[in-house]
């Protein structure tokens, strides 16, 4: 039997540090290339669009990859750490 990747995904479970986000995006600039590119690379959706044509990243669900930060480590973009302790995603097997 197959699942789907959402249905893996809702599997695991996610602690948001409020007022605190492990990955901001510098949105002072034109979004380059390659952060467009992460509305549609983040295998969590993270990345988003917005109307005024630049990209925010909503960092709740993040899956620590780090796909991001290699991505945008050329431009400067992406700033990255890990969630404090106790906080981020845990990964539930099964
Ligand atoms: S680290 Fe991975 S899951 Fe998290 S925002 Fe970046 S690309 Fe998405």
């Amino acid at each position: 039997m197959s699942e789907k990747i959402e249905e893996k995904l809702f599997q695991n479970r996610y602690r948001v540090d409020e007022g605190t986000s492990h990955i901001r995006v510098n949105a002072d600039k034109v979004p380059s290339e390659q952060l467009k590119a992460m509305v549609n690379i983040c295998p969590a959706g993270c990345y988003q669009d917005t109307e005024d044509g630049k990209v925010e990243v909503v960092a709740d669900g993040c899956m620590e990859c780090g796909t991001c930060r290699i991505v945008c480590q050329e431009t400067g973009e992406v700033t990255w750490q890990y969630p404090r302790g106790g906080y981020g995603v845990l990964f539930k097997f099964g």
